[in-house]
Order: structure tokens, then C-alpha cells, then sequence
């Protein structure tokens, strides 16, 4: 079966056009395999983990912690223990911010990020910052899209307890250079949590060879089901953290008088996780996996590189993010319209974009504008859905212009 064949989804009209998905940013669609594996999931495997002496119990805490060591493989963890499932980046952050920071910030402490991340990776240090007293610090970037290493260098000073950026800005698309940065933290001592949301679909994600100390995605951007995440933590330093949550499963023996936590990872997965959900991003890496993670980085560049020219050419259109080294994200404005009628009058045409921030609020400070209108594109898409999307934009641009 053909790869796009793979994604059911993508075989609908949308307004009786054919629909074009230019959303992946956002989320990707989900190949058979993985659909099938939610539907074999509940219709035969069901049954809550670890605790079951019975025989589903059993196979379904097989199954998930085979993935668990699938995920550790996947990006080429030390341990499957330093692999904790969550419901996504979002929660894998919280996580550590909230762990990392009750253990390791005072009063006077200073947190780094960029000043291109999501939200995700902005607020949860903002809470963290303001519980323990500490400053949030941020790396500027320039008119293309790149970090400002040398500001960076200056930032960091003996008050610097964590720096956390992404991997992949999901409005720029910026591949960020994390072995550097992990490099100069690492020179003052300093972790380093990478958030690798916008990374992990379109990369070979090598957690020992980044050297990063935390990297957290979600399986949703990447084939797999909603409300699966993960946090690949270190082991020397994810074992020194506080539990998040309490409850069953992360403890080894509870009293009123005294609670005493669970060992690596469980300590951090409180309550019943969602087991179907680990083993369809199981299949997600299957997917990726026989597809080719190169094979997906190289038809998604080329179809970056020939969108990218084809918008070039046209007048009043400018594209925001112009790194060199960038994933397959294209945010744009067409004149002064907003955003939001750009991709209104695009869904029309059966072409499905985001726009609006994107969860990035600064960035939007940054060039002084309201929002974008965003492109990304996945292994399923092709060049004839680019063709359609340039002869759509050549007939809303001069309607805005
Ligand atoms: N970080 C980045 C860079 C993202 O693109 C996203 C999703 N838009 C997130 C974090 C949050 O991911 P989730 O909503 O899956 O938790």
C-alpha cells in the first residue's frame, strides 16, 4: 500500500475539494496501523497494567513496557527506565519543571529559554519561577529566525540552574543547534531540557548524542493517538527528582505516617496511564520506522524546498522564518491581511492551515505582527497538494493585496 493510501483520512472532499492537510504542525494524521492497534487494543487486550495477576493483565504490561523500550531505542536512550510516558510535551514539561524546580530553585536562581519557544515551554517555567523566587531569562534571535548564541553565553552565570528550548520552533521551523547550546551549559554546569515537539517526526532523535538532560515530545505530532507523551530524563538526574503527582502506581509503601516513591520511571506515572495509547505510538514508530526517518526528512524538505520557491515568486506574500536549516514549516503573511482571513478563504479551497500565533505570543512580539498563516507538511503530502495550495494562494492574494 502506498503511503499516503496508509491514512484513510486523507481520502475526503472538504467544500467539494479534495482536502489538502497542510496542519501537521499542529497534528499529524494516523496511518491504519495505527488505528488498528487502538481498535485491537479494546477489542482484545484491555485491562489496567502492572497490578493483574490475570492473563490480559499480564500481556497488556507487556505490551506497553515493550514500547517503553521501543521508545528507548527509538531515540537511542541509555536506559527504558529514563523513559517516562505522559500525556504529551506539555505534561512532560510541567513535569520537570515542576519536579526540577521544587529540587533545584531558590530565591536569586535563573532559568533560560528562548524567546521562540511555545508556551508550553514558557509558562510552566514562569509558575516555577514565581513558587520558588526565581527569574526567567531569555535568548533572543535574529530577523531570520536563529538563536543569538553569543547572548546566550552571556546570559549564563552562576545564578543559572536550567535551560530549556526546543528542538524545532513550530512557527520558524528553525532547527535549532542543541548540541552547541547543550555544549555551553554544559561548560557552567548547567542542564539542559530540550523540547522536541517539532523535532521528533522529521529527525533521527539521539537523546546521548544531543547530550541534552531532559527531551520531551508528544505522540500526536508524530502518527500516534492524542494523549500520549513522553519524557526521556537522564537517569542521574531525573533519579535525584521530587514525584509530580501522587497516587497509585509511584509509590512502594504508603502509610499516614510516611510515604516511601516507586523506582525510575514509575515513580513518575501516577495512575492508571493510557495503555492503548502506548502501544498505537508503538505502531507509530513501526510506521516511521519501515517508511524510513530519512526517507520522511528528505520528502519533506524537498517539498519545503519547491513550496518555499514557488511563494517567492509570489508578490506581496512574505514568508517569516528564513533559517537555512529549517523542518518542513512555512509561516507567512500575504500584505497586510490578517492571518485569519488568509486561511479562511484557503479552507474554503479545501486547504487546511493554521493560523493565528501558534502558541507563540513572543515571536509575534518579536516582528511586530498579530499571528501567521502556517503550512506544514508530513510524509503523506505531495507536490501536486503544493501546486494546489500555490494556485489557491495566486487567487487570494490579489483579492487581500
Ligand atoms: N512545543 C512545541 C514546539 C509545540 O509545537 C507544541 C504543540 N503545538 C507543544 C510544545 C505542545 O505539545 P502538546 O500540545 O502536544 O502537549
Amino acid at each position: 500500500m502506498s503511503i499516503r493510501d496508509q491514512f484513510p483520512i486523507l481520502n475526503q472532499t472538504v467544500y467539494g475539494k479534495p482536502l489538502v492537510y497542510f496542519d501537521n504542525a499542529a497534528t499529524t494524521q494516523k496511518p491504519q496501523s495505527v488505528i488498528d492497534t487502538l481498535c485491537h487494543y479494546y477489542t482484545s487486550l484491555n485491562s489496567n497494567i502492572h497490578r493483574g495477576a490475570h492473563h490480559l493483565a499480564v500481556q497488556a504490561t507487556e505490551a506497553y513496557e515493550e514500547t517503553r523500550r521501543e521508545v528507548q531505542a527509538f531515540i537511542n536512550a541509555r536506559h527504558a527506565h529514563e523513559i517516562v510516558f505522559t500525556r504529551g510535551t506539555t505534561e512532560s514539561i510541567n513535569l520537570v519543571a515542576s519536579s526540577f524546580g521544587q529540587q533545584y530553585l531558590h530565591p536569586g536562581d535563573e532559568v533560560i529559554v528562548s524567546a521562540m519557544e511555545h508556551h508550553s515551554n514558557i509558562v510552566p517555567w514562569q509558575l516555577a519561577c514565581q513558587r520558588q523566587g526565581a527569574t526567567l531569562r531569555t535568548i533572543p534571535f535574529s530577523d531570520q529566525g536563529i538563536l543569538d548564541l553569543q547572548a546566550f553565553q552571556n546570559l549564563l552565570n552562576e545564578h543559572t540552574r536550567i535551560v530549556a528550548v526546543n528542538h524545532v520552533s513550530n512557527t520558524l521551523g528553525t532547527v535549532n543547534p542543541i548540541v552547541d547550546i547543550v555544549n555551553i551549559a554544559h561548560s557552567h554546569g548547567v542542564p539542559v531540557l530540550v523540547d522536541g515537539a517539532q523535532s521528533i517526526s522529521h529527525m533521527v532523535v539521539d537523546v546521548q548524542a544531543l547530550g541534552c538532560d531532559f527531551y520531551c515530545f508528544s505522540g500526536h505530532k508524530m502518527y500516534a493517538p492524542m494523549g500520549i507523551g513522553v519524557l526521556y530524563g537522564r537517569e542521574e538526574l531525573l533519579d535525584t527528582l521530587p514525584p509530580y503527582q501522587g497516587g497509585g502506581e509511584m509509590i512502594k509503601d504508603v502509610t499516614f505516617e510516611r510515604t516511601t516513591y516507586n523506582e525510575l520511571p514509575f515513580r513518575f506515572e501516577a495512575g492508571t496511564p493510557s495503555v492503548g495509547d502506548v502501544l498505537g505510538l508503538h505502531a507509530a514508530i513501526d510506521f516511521m520506522r519501515e517508511t524510513g526517518i530519512d526517507t520522511i526528512a528528505a520528502h519533506e524538505k524537498d517539498l519545503t524546498d519547491y513550496a518555499t520557491m514557488k511563494m517567492e515568486e509570489i508578490e506581496g506574500l512574505r514568508i517569516i522564518g528564513t533559517a537555512p536549516h529549517k523542518t518542513s514549516v512555512i509561516s507567512f503573511l500575504v500584505g497586510n491581511a490578517h492571518p485569519y482571513d488568509v486561511g479562511t478563504l484557503l479552507d474554503k479551497l479545501g486547504i487546511a492551515v493554521r493560523t493565528g500565533h501558534h502558541c507563540t505570543q513572543p515571536i509575534m512580539d518579536r516582528y511586530g505582527i498579530p499571528g501567521t498563516v502556517r503550512a506544514s507538511f508530513a510524509i503523506y503530502n505531495t507536490r501536486e497538494e503544493v501546486d494546489t495550495f500555490i494556485a489557491a494562494l495566486r487567487r487570494i492574494v490579489p483579492m487581500l493585496m
